[in-house]
């Protein structure tokens, strides 16, 4: 039995019984026995009960945000835009059936077509910083293409998940075709990596664990999609609007309190403007909104755990406090949003992903410095560019190793664009028009014309 607690009270909301590795071996053989009709339902029809499941989603719109607000402290306004994106993920590839389209190559003496074949039964293993967005973009697509699911919620998150595949039956999905299976890393997600008949492996989570399941895939030769880590660079120019990249970068590394694998981590201002930017930036930290999450007008909510709380305190403790902004009192796990001055690129608050409400901020002389303080990170997933020089702005943003960049904006995710990492980041990209072909092998076959 796993506890699960709403984080910003600190007590137990209910308990989810863990699934075995029996469990997800009963589990896996029924979504191969589903695989074997599913793939085989015409286009249109797919294409119905995606858009059907969307609908249904739509109606438990509310009370999918409310769980969400309970189980993982997401401020409500978060919360409905997570459920959101769910039924706008599900209609978006809920059109992709009828478009998943092979091709025809000229060949002598024959006929010669692609198929875009889906691959059997897909694991999805989701984190717990984004339970409802960051399981559709797994599911959704892998449906559409012809794929069945099995997906593990994580340990701290798994009702919004548990409540999505009763919606999913709700609407109509057969038996089988998307089951959720919550329980541990350790035993229901390493199952679905040894499992000979799960095909293809979608996770997002920790690059350490990511590394792992990497190497577990291998020995099967098993499909992979990796959204791990990132520590992204906020690079703010001194000729860019000043007063607009202060407001915003709040709300770039604390929107869900830092727990966002795409938060501008790392502060990098042109030294000319540094005393000026940390002015304008101090009054918009202190004015973040911090509090109960279910409040509409609330910006952060808690962190996810006590445990995580104390991750982050480890990373301030001892390090330059430039200044934060407040948190409640009570039993909750708050952490108050905290801007550090780094000493060098060197300092490990700089370095590592800590994943909580707390920012770095180092000064850079040039575009070359900045370029290069940007890219000495192990990860690249997003990052910001604020310059009102469009040259610069893509120059820069040709040269940021880093999957999804935005210019004068902190946007990461649109559901119809690709989103991914490079470096060790991740690996493949989800969303957007080609996330299906990650979910098929290309089938080609040739058809003689010879008499
Ligand atoms: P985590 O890696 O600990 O766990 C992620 C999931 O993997 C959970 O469901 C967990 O139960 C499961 N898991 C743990 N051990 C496993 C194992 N040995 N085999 C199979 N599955 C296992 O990560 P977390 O702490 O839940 O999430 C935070 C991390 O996720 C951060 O590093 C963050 O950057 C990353 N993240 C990345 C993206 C992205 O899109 N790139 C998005 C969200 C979160």
């Amino acid at each position: 039995m796993g506890e699960v607690r709403d984080p910003a009270r600190g007590v137990v909301l209910r308990e989810v019984a863990d699934s075995s590795v029996g469990d997800v071996d009963a589990a896996v053989e029924r979504a191969q026995r589903a695989y074997q009709r599913w793939r085989w339902v015409s286009p249109a029809e797919r294409g119905r009960l995606l858009r059907r499941f969307a609908a249904v989603v739509d109606e438990h719109l509310e009370e999918l945000a409310r769980l969400e607000v309970a189980n993982a402290g997401h401020t409500i306004g978060n919360a409905r835009w997570e459920a959101g994106n769910v039924r706008d993920v599900l209609d978006y590839y809920a059109g992709a059936p009828e478009r998943l389209t092979g091709r025809q190559i000229p060949v002598p003496g024959g006929l010669d077509v692609t198929f875009h074949e889906p691959l059997g039964v897909v694991g999805v293993i989701v984190p717990w910083n984004f339970p409802m967005p960051i399981a559709a973009w797994g599911f959704a697509p892998a449906l559409a293409a012809g794929n069945t699911v099995v997906l593990k919620p994580a340990e701290l998150t798994p009702l919004t998940a548990l409540r999505l595949a009763e919606l999913a039956d709700q609407a109509g999905l057969p038996e089988g075709v998307f089951t959720v299976l919550p329980g541990r890393g350790e035993v229901v997600g390493e199952r679905f990596v040894s499992h000979p008949a799960v095909r293809k492996i979608c996770f997002t989570g920790s690059t350490e664990v990511g590394t792992r399941i990497m190497a577990g895939c291998a020995s099967q030769v098993k499909r992979l999609t990796l959204e791990l880590g990132g520590k992204s660079a906020n690079l703010v120019f001194a000729d860019a609007d000043l007063e607009r990249a202060a407001a915003s970068a709040p709300y770039a590394v604390f929107d869900n309190a830092g727990q966002d694998c795409c938060a501008r981590s790392r502060l990098l201002v042109q030294r000319g403007v540094y005393d000026r930017f940390l002015e304008l930036l101090e009054p918009a930290v202190r004015a973040f909104r911090v509090g109960d999450p279910a409040d509409e007008s609330t910006e952060m909510g808690p962190l996810i755990s006590a445990g995580q709380r104390d991750r982050v305190a480890g990373y301030v403790d001892g390090s330059r406090v430039a200044f934060t902004g407040s948190r409640p009192d009570g039993s909750g796990y708050w952490y108050a949003p905290t801007v550090l001055l780094a000493d060098s690129p060197g300092d490990r608050h700089w370095r590592e992903e800590i994943f909580g409400p707390v920012v770095s901020v180092l000064p850079f002389d040039d575009e070359a410095d900045a370029v290069r303080l940007a890219n000495d990170t192990e990860y690249g997933l997003s990052g910001s560019i604020w310059t009102r020089d469009v040259g610069r702005a893509l120059r820069m943003a040709r040269a940021v190793e880093a999957g999804n960049l935005s210019v004068n904006s902190h946007s990461s995710v649109r559901y119809w664009t690709p989103f991914g990492g490079m470096k060790r980041s991740g690996l493949g990209r989800e969303l957007g028009p080609d996330a299906l072909h990650a979910f098929t092998d290309v089938k080609n076959v040739f058809v003689s014309t010879e008499e």
